[in-house]
């Protein structure tokens, strides 16, 4: 099964790919962990991509279904595919179906979770994860079970991201109006879309996209 987790920037993409990946040995592919992989590595794509992801703006159409090809060649072809962040644009959009055809893949859910914009930015400004293994946390919706320990693997270190700031997170929510939320018709014309309340707890939200995962369009 290969499906793309919709939404903007905090409505609960990672959190809830986390799970699917637990529950069903599927494959996260989050096109901005493996920008911030490449931006600390200091590779080239990262030395172009640093900037433009600290403005909040996208990073170019062929960079990042540049890495998706990539990624989806390290996968056997019967591993589960969760697109987390990716597509973000029409042209992204486009390239993903022709990335999954050339490897005999195709899509068969987009879930879009439906979020309060003024949620979002409390989302984000209290959002941090572990440093270690990338499990994602929040100020007062998600705390470790343990204060200062991760329930995951222990780690007992945590981050926050540069980009996670009021100011950024706009910007962020207005490239996603403009250019990621135009690309829903083009899947609702295949009927693949279905939407999932973003505004419940994170137990809520991962019960109801298990019911459209099990419901095969
Ligand atoms: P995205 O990947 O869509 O940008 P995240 O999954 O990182 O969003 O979630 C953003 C922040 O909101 C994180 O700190 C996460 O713990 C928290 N969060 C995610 N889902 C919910 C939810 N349903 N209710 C409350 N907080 C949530
Ligand atoms: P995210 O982790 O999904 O919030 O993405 C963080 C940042 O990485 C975004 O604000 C963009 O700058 C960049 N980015 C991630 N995914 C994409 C994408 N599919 N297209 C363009 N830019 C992206």
């Amino acid at each position: 099964m290969n499906i793309i987790l919709l939404g903007p920037p905090g409505a609960g993409k990672g959190t809830q790919a986390q799970r699917l990946v637990v529950q069903r040995a599927m494959v996260q592919l989050s096109t901005g962990d493996m920008l911030r992989a490449a931006v600390k590595a200091g590779t080239p794509v990262g030395l172009k991509a640093k900037a433009v992801m600290d403005a909040g703006e996208l990073v170019s159409d062929e960079i990042v279904s540049g890495i998706i090809g990539e990624a989806l060649d390290q996968l056997p072809p019967e591993t589960g595919v969760i697109f987390d962040g990716y597509p973000r644009t029409a042209a992204q959009a486009e390239s993903l179906d022709a990335l999954l055809a050339a490897r005999g893949r195709h899509l068969d859910h987009v879930v879009e979770l439906e979020v309060d914009e003024d949620a979002l930015v409390d989302r984000i400004t209290g959002r941090f994860t572990c440093a270690s293994c990338g499990e994602g946390y929040h100020d007062r919706y998600k705390r470790p079970s343990v204060e200062g320990v991760c329930d995951r693997c222990g780690g007992t270190e945590f981050k926050r991201r540069p980009d996670d700031n009021e100011e950024t997170v706009r910007t962020r929510m207005a490239e996603y109006r403009a250019k990621t939320a135009p690309i829903l018709p083009i899947y609702e014309a295949r009927g693949i879309v279905s939407r999932v309340d973003g505004m419940a707890d994170i137990d809520g939200v991962s019960e109801a996209i298990e019911s459209v995962l099990e419901h095969q369009v």
